[in-house]
């Protein structure tokens, strides 16, 4: 599968390759050996290969190592996916809208065709449709579980079905996952090895600004990856933050709890009002609700200070804005407002 000129690539090699263990003296790398501008210990590159942090994720994940990739967010991995097995002008990826934006994207710049197969009325997969739009040139299919922007888990059967079917890779973006009822398709890797899971640190975690994306696949997915990125794509800082993030998992479980208890109350809030039309069934931190006239809607809040993410325009969502799950204080905000407007 993978784009045959990788196959003879010869990595970088970086100073942190070519000699590993521990010296006292390092004069390898042209680091500044004084100390970092203005404080801090930022001198020296980090670790190209995340040892730590991977260990640490392969514990709470019940993988190995060699089974997880870091990347800058989740754009790195969705960028490089593309990148290591889909030749520009020649293969394609199926992607499932109404979905999230950046597959497109990375595809589009990657000059990578992309096939569309909506999700069906009740944003399921349309299994037979995918199956049917699978070509000789099909490399990559984009899942999104739960999905963004309709909130909803897609059904496992479904996605294991086309995961047997297909002769490429199934990419399912959990980005969601901690949010949801479900579990993540992690331990269904070793039986079906053309899966690979997105997860992040921007959500559920709080980290969006460290920008930490993780990939688990099988071993050999994940190699071609770590030949591909560039050396120190996981700065010093973020590998830092990413391990005291995991030493505090009973916080990240507090928030989620927070957040769903908040999303409950959200809903039974905004069903109430005449100019709900529907709100989404939803396993994410946010809510897909249709209003009876989202643009105005959308332009009060704005006017009162209030941002949600018009999504009207995507399919199956007319008069829909995204709703993100927020404070107390700030989910009642938004209910003030909306009491106002009525
Ligand atoms: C928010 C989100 C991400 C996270 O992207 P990062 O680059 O990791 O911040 C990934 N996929 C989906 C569907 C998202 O909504």
């Amino acid at each position: 599968m993978v784009r045959p000129h990788l196959l003879d690539l010869k990595p970088y090699s970086s100073a942190r390759d070519d000699f590993q263990g521990q010296a006292s003296v390092y004069l390898d790398a042209n680091e500044n050996p004084l100390g970092s501008v203005p404080t801090g210990n930022f001198n020296r590159y980090p670790d190209p290969h995340q040892v730590e942090l991977k260990n640490a994720l392969a514990k709470l994940k019940g993988v190995i190592q060699d089974q997880i990739f870091l990347g800058n967010g989740s754009d790195e991995p969705i960028d490089l996916l593309i990148r290591a097995f889909c030749e520009p002008g020649v293969d394609e990826v199926i992607i499932l809208p109404p979905t999230y934006g950046m597959y497109k994207v990375s595809a589009a710049i990657n000059n990578v065709e992309i096939r569309e197969v909506p999700l069906n009325p009740s944003f399921q997969l349309d299994v037979p449709a995918i199956l049917e739009n699978i070509g000789d040139h099909t490399k990559l299919i984009f899942v999104c579980s739960p999905n963004n922007p309709s909130g909803n888990l897609m059904r496992v059967e479904d996605v294991l079905k086309i995961a047997q079917q297909f002769d490429g890779l199934v990419i399912i973006d959990e980005a969601y996952i901690d949010f949801a009822a479900s579990e993540s398709l992690i331990n269904k890797m070793d039986q079906y090895p053309n899966l690979v899971i997105l997860q992040t640190f921007s959500k559920a975690w709080g980290l969006a600004a460290i920008r930490l994306g993780v990939t688990y696949s099988n071993a050999e997915v994940i190699s071609i990856l770590n030949q591909i990125k560039p050396p120190y794509n996981i700065d010093y800082a973020t590998q830092e933050a990413g391990l005291l993030a995991l030493q505090s998992k009973t916080k990240k479980d507090e928030f989620v709890e927070d957040i769903l208890s908040e999303k409950k109350r959200l809903l039974s809030e905004l069903i109430n009002f005449p100019q709900v039309v529907e709100i989404l069934p939803s396993d994410a931190n946010f809510l897909l609700v249709r209003f009876q006239d989202a643009q105005k809607i959308n332009a009060y809040l704005r006017s009162q200070g209030i941002i949600v993410r018009d999504r009207s325009k995507e399919l199956n969502c007319a008069e829909c804005l995204r709703i993100t799950v927020g404070t107390a204080i700030e989910n009642n905000s938004l209910l003030e407002s909306l009491r106002r407007y009525s």
